[in-house]
């Protein structure tokens, strides 16, 4: 389907054409993207967003083919912990099972985050 006919490729959010065949234009697609994390992380304290995007931006997680489970590498890089998006995580931290969102390990947040941008990023 691309570039075969006249028909140019629009914007599917803003309506604008785009030169290269994709759904959103860059800056839409950043903006998706933006809403999308702030949907991932809402309800979770500023320190544990900055370490889950840490994590993620280091490489510290990894999709394990299962959906919504990754695989994080603990900061020390010694051990590795199965993550899912929806709050379990077998981290020393995620272990004494707390309650709160807030007071959970960073390592479902990662996932979270990981999982919305992905979803949204085709
Ligand atoms: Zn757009
Ligand atoms: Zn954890």
């Amino acid at each position: 389907m691309n570039g075969t006919s006249a028909e140019p490729t629009r914007c599917l959010r803003c309506g604008r054409i785009l030169r290269v065949s994709q759904t959103y234009g860059p800056v839409c697609r950043a903006r998706i993207r933006a809403a999308a994390i702030a949907e991932a992380v809402k309800g979770f304290a500023a320190a544990q967003v900055e370490k889950a995007r840490e994590l993620i931006a280091d490489g510290g997680l990894v999709p394990t083919g299962r959906p919504g489970v990754f695989r994080a590498v603990s900061s020390k890089g010694d051990a590795t912990y199965l993550v899912h998006v929806k709050g379990h995580c077998n981290c020393p931290h995620g272990l004494r099972r707390v309650s709160a969102l807030s007071k959970l390990c960073y390592h479902p947040l990662s996932a979270r985050i990981m999982a919305a941008t992905s979803r949204k990023a085709a």
